[in-house]
């Protein structure tokens, strides 16, 4: 197997991941919070999961993933009893479009998709553990961590603990470093608001003790990865250190992966400064999924994507140069025989795309050895230095890259019209497209002009468009 390195937060170093069991990889993605549709920040994160899952699987690692939904939390709570129903059923709708949204995404689905309100005695139990271990204490019916009693709180983050008063705590979920405190395990509940009566008492979880929680449940007490956005480092996965290693004395994620941050004019694209866009915002303007997907994946996971309309449509571009190209290979007839050159140049794009994605998921190195090659084999094409059986070879190349990039298969309508987008006809399938084009060639053949054009026009009404090679042949595509 390649040697594959990451970037670990925790040590901040790239390294060679070293699973706990060898050949196969567990990971743990903390998933949505569904108060709301998703973002496409959201899917920058999710997007980059798949990238890494997806990359293991290539180079022949199981994988194990397993992501979480939060279904309870501070936002949750108050939005569902505002709406006045349950959380299970204010949570449903958004848990039924992230689906939908991952799978207009090509987001392959994790192993396990676990929900926090399926795991609450699990939780509890955790809860209890360190309660056993003596690094809770109650207040007002809430149980909080002691952070002063793990000495290591802050080794991921990094946040200078100095100053930091003991017994000081929160009881929102989320706060920043500045207001590093012991925090809520468990909530006692306010009037009207949602709780589970549970043997640690009334009340319902923090939002970092379901991810300790169900990881472990999951996975085991050491996990080989832990991913999310960069802005989940703190406090939520420096508190998920501190609940698990306090628990089972053991190291608790190897990796730590972080995704940086999707930005639109200079700033975090999130749900509370209102600048984001879902998915479905992309697709009503006529953004296609696999133009998101692109574009999503086009910038390494460590460095922050700037989200444009220009990015958008040179994705679409080079999403279209992709399918253009095998189209090409798959239509084009080529003279006998198989160029040992053109092979080689194939053969040098996989090896640099491997290497481009084991050096820490380096999507830019990796997209740019394959556009490299299909450059050059177009031009071999042109050349006439491509021959027959480079075509298989080629084809073979891309769909071993799309087993990555998952760009290829031309489903945008149908994933659109699925979400209920489409606004286009049927379209007319491809069996009876080159059908009219056989009948077209046999036309021109006997010099029959006029029911070329026809046929023609035909197809270009009902959005195919032709491309006469000089050879003869004919290509076609969607419009
Ligand atoms: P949430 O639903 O807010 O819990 O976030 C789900 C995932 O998206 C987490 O891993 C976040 O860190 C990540 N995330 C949130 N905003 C952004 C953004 N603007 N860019 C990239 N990832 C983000
Ligand atoms: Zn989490």
């Amino acid at each position: 197997m390649r040697e594959i390195r990451l970037h670990n937060t925790l040590t901040g170093r790239v390294e060679p991941l070293n699973p706990v069991h060898p050949g196969e990889v567990r990971i743990y993605t903390c998933g949505p919070t569904v108060y709301a549709s998703a973002h496409i920040g959201n899917f920058r994160t999710f997007v980059f999961q798949d990238i890494l899952r997806r990359f293991l699987r290539l180079q022949g690692y199981r994988v194990m993933q397993v992501m979480n939904v939060t279904d309870v939390d501070d936002r949750i709570i108050h939005s569902a009893a505002a709406a006045g129903i349950g959380i299970r059923e204010f949570t449903e709708k958004y848990i039924k479009a992230f689906l939908e949204d991952i799978d207009a995404l090509h987001i392959e689905m994790p192993e396990e998709l676990v929900r926090a309100t399926d795991h609450i005695d699990d939780m509890v139990a955790l809860i209890e553990k360190l309660q056993q271990k003596g690094l809770t204490y109650t207040s007002d019916g809430s149980i909080y961590y002691r952070i002063s009693k793990f000495p290591d709180y802050g080794k991921l983050s990094k946040i200078d603990l100095t100053g930091i008063q003991a017994g000081a705590r929160v009881d929102v979920d989320q706060y920043d470093k500045e207001n590093a405190r012991d925090f809520a395990l468990w909530k006692a509940p306010k009037p009207g608001e949602h709780f589970w009566e549970t043997r640690i008492g009334p009340g319902r979880p923090g939002w970092h003790i379901e991810c300790s929680a169900m990881s472990m449940k999951y996975l085991g007490e050491t996990l080989d990865i832990h991913t999310g956005g960069v802005d989940l480092a703190f406090p939520h996965h420096e508190n998920e250190i501190a609940q698990s290693e306090a628990a089972t004395g053991k190291p608790f994620v190897r990796m730590w992966l972080h995704a940086e941050h999707l930005i639109i004019e200079g700033q975090k694209m999130s749900k509370s400064l209102g600048n984001f866009y879902t998915l479905r915002d992309l697709f009503s303007k006529g953004h296609k999924p696999s133009t998101i997907r692109f574009l999503l994946l086009s910038v390494p996971y460590r460095r922050q994507l700037n989200f444009t309309e220009d990015g958008l449509t040179q994705a679409r571009n080079s999403v279209e140069r992709l399918r253009n190209f095998v189209a090409r290979l798959k239509t084009e007839q080529f003279q006998a025989g198989s160029n040992l050159e053109v092979q080689k140049r194939i053969e040098q794009a996989e090896s640099e795309f491997d290497a481009g994605l084991a050096n820490d998921i380096n999507t830019a190195i990796a997209l740019a050895s394959v556009f490299d090659m299909v450059r050059d084999v177009n031009t071999s094409m042109d050349r006439k230095a491509f021959l027959q059986q480079d075509a298989p070879r080629a084809i073979a190349a891309m769909e071993r890259f799309d087993a990555i990039l998952s760009l290829l298969a031309d489903d945008d309508d149908e994933k659109l019209a699925k979400l209920g987008f489409s606004t286009r006809k049927a379209r007319m399938p491809a069996a009876e497209i080159e059908a009219l084009i056989a009948e077209r060639q046999a036309a021109k053949k006997s010099r029959d002009f006029k029911r070329a054009d026809e046929i023609r026009q035909k197809l270009a009404d009902s959005g195919i468009l032709l491309e006469d090679s000089k050879d003869g042949t004919v290509r076609w595509k969607y419009k």
